[in-house]
């Protein structure tokens, strides 16, 4: 835990808080990095929980009310509420407020909700590349974004102090902030991300609708490897959507050459080319070691083969 540092906002305001939001007012909490966090969320249970969890000194379900006299406001819903909050957020913006996100998707993001953004209202699109399978209040931490990555993507006309000061606020959450373009954003989380996703879901999917007896043995032997893909596969089914139907086009284009690329596997499997496998797995093992090394591996796995 670091030590406790002169606020960066006098008043964040969070709209929506499960596990990104949450986490994000926890650390900011924790670290002193606000004087005042206020809370919004949709439903009275989750708004009741978050006082409950004692996340913020002030509480309301009217976003625009929540928004009105803060300094930074952070979206933290799903990528397919992105709109809607926006255009509710705007009559409680004033000038000079910042807004920022946590979304996964990033083009898509600034074009729903820049439209909706006063004059003068400063937009810094964030994304911290940092998450569980879990949702809600409860599922948050003040550490996951701890030695993690958080991505800014502003327009090339943001205000560069509205920037600098998100990315301070990262920075003071223990993330390793970049800057990056939109786009850019979108096609290499499609491949870190969203791709494996879709894998795990796929695959998950695949061995659900196995005959009865097969699949009782699937989840028997689960750790045989399908138990890593049922953990990704447990993600929230609402965000996985959003973030499927934001970011289509970087997504079909990976899914592209992900295609091909199982086809020439499954060509090399019939043909018994034993060279052709044992070349890709031997690279393929070599970007696992990468991930150790880069400190990107999350949790420690003894059985995991050691960077020379
Ligand atoms: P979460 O735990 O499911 O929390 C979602 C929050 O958004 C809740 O406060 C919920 O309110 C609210 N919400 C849901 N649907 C809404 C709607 N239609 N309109 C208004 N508010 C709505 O989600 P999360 O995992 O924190 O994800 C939030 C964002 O972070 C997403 O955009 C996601 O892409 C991004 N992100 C997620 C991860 C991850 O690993 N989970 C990592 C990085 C970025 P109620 O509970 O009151 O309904």
């Amino acid at each position: 835990m670091s030590a406790a540092v002169d606020p960066l906002f006098r008043r964040i305001a969070f709209v929506g808080i499960g596990l990104i939001g949450s986490s994000l007012a926890r650390a900011v909490r924790e670290r002193g990095l606000a004087k005042e966090i206020v809370i919004s969320t949709r439903s009275p249970a989750t708004l009741e929980r978050a006082r409950e969890l004692g996340l913020g000194d002030d509480y309301h379900l009217d976003a625009a009310t929540a928004v009105a006299d803060a300094e930074l406001v952070v979206m933290c819903v799903p990528l397919g509420a992105y709109e809607g909050v926006a255009q509710a957020i705007k009559p409680g913006l004033k000038e000079g407020t910042i807004v920022t996100d946590v979304g996964s998707a990033k083009a898509s993001v600034m074009a729903a909700v820049g439209r909706h953004l006063p004059d003068g209202v400063p937009f810094v699109p964030g994304h911290p590349v940092a998450g569980t399978e879990h949702s809600g209040p409860d599922a948050g931490f003040a550490s996951l974004f701890q030695d993690r990555w958080c991505v800014l993507t502003p327009a090339a006309d943001c205000n560069p102090t509205a920037v600098s000061r998100v990315a301070a606020l990262w920075a003071a959450c223990g993330s390793r902030v970049e800057m990056m373009d939109a786009a850019h954003h979108d096609k290499v989380l499609a491949i870190t991300s969203h791709l494996p996703h879709l894998i795990a879901y796929t695959i998950v999917g695949t061995a659900t609708d196995l005959e009865a007896d097969d699949h009782a043995e699937v989840i028997k032997y689960s750790a045989g490897g399908f138990r890593d893909f049922t953990r990704i596969a447990g993600s929230d089914p609402i965000m996985w959507r959003d973030i499927f139907l934001n970011n289509k086009e970087s997504v079909l284009e990976m899914l592209q050459r992900f295609t091909e690329d199982l086809t020439a596997l499954q060509r090399a499997i019939r043909r018994d080319e034993g060279d052709t496998l044992e070349s890709l797995f031997r690279r393929t093992r070599a970007v696992r070691l990468g991930v150790v090394e880069a400190g990107q591996a999350g949790s420690f796995d003894p059985q995991e083969p050691k960077p020379d």
